[in-house]
C-alpha cells in the first residue's frame, strides 16, 4: 500500500468512526441562511412583545388565531386546531392529526416565565422624599444584574370592584422607565466591595425608584408617595389597597437586539425560555399534515419549580388531552388518559447553558453544548449524582437522534456544567411523573438568567426545524 492510499483510508475511517460536530453555519445553503435570518427577525419581535408570561400568552393566542386555531371552549366541535388558556399565564395549542390522540400524542412543553423582580403586595413607600417600590425577586438571579439599568413595569391590578386594570410602562421610547439605583463606587468599599458577591446587594435593597415630586400641600407627611398614588389614581383609577390584588413585574426595558458585526446572535431578556416557546410555537403554526395528534404547551412558574395551577404540575396538560380524547369520540376515563400518556412522547423544550468562552472551567468541554452547533439534546439535567433529573432513556435519545439526522436537523448534545459544579432542572420530571416519555431539547444560551441573554440565530433556526419535524412525524 502506498503512503497516499494509507492516508486516504485512514481519513475515510476517521470520517466513519469519529463523532465530529460542525457549526450550523458550515452546513446550511444560501436559502436556509435567508430563512434563518428571517425567522430571527420574527423572534426578536416576539421576544420584545412577550416580556412577561401574560404578554407571551397574548401573543401566542393572537398568532394561533391568525393561523386558524379556535378556542377549545367555543362551540366549534369539529375544529381540528384548538387553543386553551390557563389563568391568562399558560397556554396550549393542539392539532388533531391523522392518528387519534388515544394512540399517543407528540408533546412539546416550554415555559414562558422568566426571572424578574415582582413588586411586593404593599410596594409603595417614601424615604428621604423619594418614592420607591419594594420588590421580591422571582427565579434565580444574580442581584448585581438588576441594579443601574432601565426597568419596565408590566402586569395587572384588580380593583376593589373586581375590574382588571392593565399596566405596561417603559417599553415605548417615549415612556418613563424605573430603576434600582446602586451605591456609588466612592463609598462602596465596606458596604459592598469587601463582601462576597451574593451578599453585596441584599434582596431588600432591590427597591425601585419611582418618583420624587412632592404633593403640593406641605402640611401632610409622605407627600411624594401621595403624589405618586394621586397620579396612579388619575391614570388607572387605582388606590393603594388595589396593589395587594396585583401582579406587577419589573423587567429589563427595551427591545432585543442583534449581536455581533455579523448579526449572528440575539441579545435580550427572557430567552430562557421564550426562545423555546417561540420556536415550538412557530413549529406548531407551520406544521403540515401531522401523523400523530400534537399538543404544544407554554407553561408558567418553571423558574420557581413549576408550582401552582399555571405551572407544569397543574393540570392544563390533562385538560387539553382530555378535550382531544373527547373530540375524537374516544372515552376519557382516567384509564384512557393514562393509556394515551403512556403512548405519548414529549420534548421538554428548554434552554441549556452554552460553553462560556471566559469560564470554560465550569464546563467539561467534550460534553458541553456550544453556541451555533444546533438544537441541543440534553439526556439529563439535575445536580450532583443526577439528583432531581429526568434521565431520558437511550431508546428515546436514539429515536430523537434518528429523527433529526433523517431530516437534516443539525443537533448537538449537552450537559449542564461539569459534574459537581452546580446544576439545575426543567419541567421534564413533571412530565415524566405522568408516565409520558420525555427528553430535554432546545437551544443553548450564554449568560442564561441575566437581563441580556445571548442566543445564536443558527440554534434558533435548528430548534424550529427540530420541533417542526417532531410535530409532523413524531419520535
Ligand atoms: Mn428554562
Ligand atoms: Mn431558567
Amino acid at each position: 500500500m502506498t503512503e497516499k492510499k494509507k492516508s486516504d483510508a485512514t481519513k475515510k475511517l476517521e470520517e466513519t468512526l469519529l463523532y465530529r460536530p460542525k457549526p450550523v453555519w458550515d452546513k446550511i445553503d444560501e436559502n436556509q441562511r435567508k430563512e434563518l435570518f428571517s425567522l430571527a427577525d420574527d423572534y426578536r419581535t416576539f421576544l420584545g412583545a412577550a416580556k412577561t408570561e401574560r404578554l407571551a400568552v397574548r401573543d401566542i393566542i393572537r398568532r394561533a388565531r391568525e393561523h386558524g386555531f379556535v378556542d377549545a371552549a367555543s362551540g366549534e366541535k369539529t375544529a381540528k386546531k384548538l387553543f386553551m388558556v390557563g389563568g391568562n399565564k399558560a397556554a396550549a395549542l393542539a392539532v388533531i392529526g391523522k392518528k387519534k390522540p388515544a394512540d399517543g400524542i407528540s408533546l412539546i412543553v416550554s415555559h414562558i416565565d422568566s426571572p424578574r423582580l415582582d413588586l411586593k403586595q404593599r410596594p409603595l413607600y417614601e424615604d428621604i422624599e423619594l418614592a420607591l417600590l419594594k420588590t421580591h425577586y422571582y427565579g434565580g438571579i444574580k442581584k448585581y444584574n438588576w441594579v443601574s439599568r432601565p426597568l419596565a413595569l408590566h402586569g395587572v391590578v384588580i380593583t376593589a370592584s373586581g375590574a382588571e386594570v392593565e399596566i405596561s410602562i417603559g417599553e415605548d421610547p417615549g415612556d418613563p422607565v424605573f430603576t434600582v439605583s446602586d451605591l456609588l463606587i466612592h463609598l462602596a468599599g465596606k458596604a459592598q466591595m469587601d463582601k462576597k458577591i451574593q451578599d453585596a446587594i441584599p434582596a431588600e435593597k432591590l427597591n425601585i425608584l419611582c418618583g420624587s415630586i412632592p404633593f403640593e400641600d406641605a402640611e401632610i407627611t409622605e407627600r411624594v408617595k401621595l403624589a405618586v398614588l394621586s397620579r396612579l389614581h388619575d391614570t388607572y383609577g387605582i388606590i393603594e389597597e388595589d396593589l395587594i390584588s396585583a401582579e406587577l413585574e419589573a423587567v429589563p426595558a427595551g427591545m432585543p437586539r442583534d449581536v455581533g458585526f455579523d448579526r449572528s446572535m440575539i441579545g435580550g431578556y427572557g430567552q430562557d425560555d421564550r426562545i423555546s416557546a417561540f420556536t415550538s410555537l412557530r413549529a406548531a403554526l407551520d406544521a403540515k399534515n401531522p401523523a400523530r395528534s400534537f399538543v404544544v404547551l407554554f407553561m408558567d412558574k418553571e423558574e420557581i419549580g413549576s408550582e401552582g395551577v399555571t405551572g407544569a404540575r397543574g393540570n392544563l396538560i390533562e385538560e387539553v388531552i382530555s378535550e382531544l380524547l373527547d373530540r375524537t369520540e374516544d372515552s376519557r376515563t382516567v384509564d384512557d388518559m393514562l393509556r394515551a400518556f403512556s403512548r405519548s412522547v414529549c420534548l421538554s423544550a428548554d434552554v441549556n447553558g452554552a460553553l462560556d468562552p471566559d469560564y470554560q472551567e465550569v464546563h467539561e468541554a467534550k460534553n458541553a453544548a456550544r453556541l451555533g452547533y444546533g438544537i441541543c439534546v440534553t439526556k439529563f439535567t439535575g445536580s450532583r449524582g443526577k439528583a432531581m433529573a429526568s434521565d431520558a432513556s437511550a431508546e428515546l435519545v436514539g429515536r430523537v437522534r434518528k429523527l433529526f439526522n433523517d431530516n437534516n436537523v443539525i443537533w448537538q448534545h449537552g450537559e449542564l456544567g461539569k459534574v459537581d459544579e452546580g446544576g439545575g432542572g426543567t419541567i421534564a420530571k413533571d412530565i415524566a411523573e405522568r408516565g409520558i416519555e420525555v427528553i430535554d431539547c432546545g437551544p443553548v444560551l450564554l449568560d442564561m438568567h441575566s437581563p441580556f441573554e445571548i442566543s445564536s440565530k443558527a440554534d434558533l433556526y435548528m430548534a424550529y426545524r427540530g420541533f417542526r419535524v417532531f410535530l409532523e412525524k413524531g419520535a
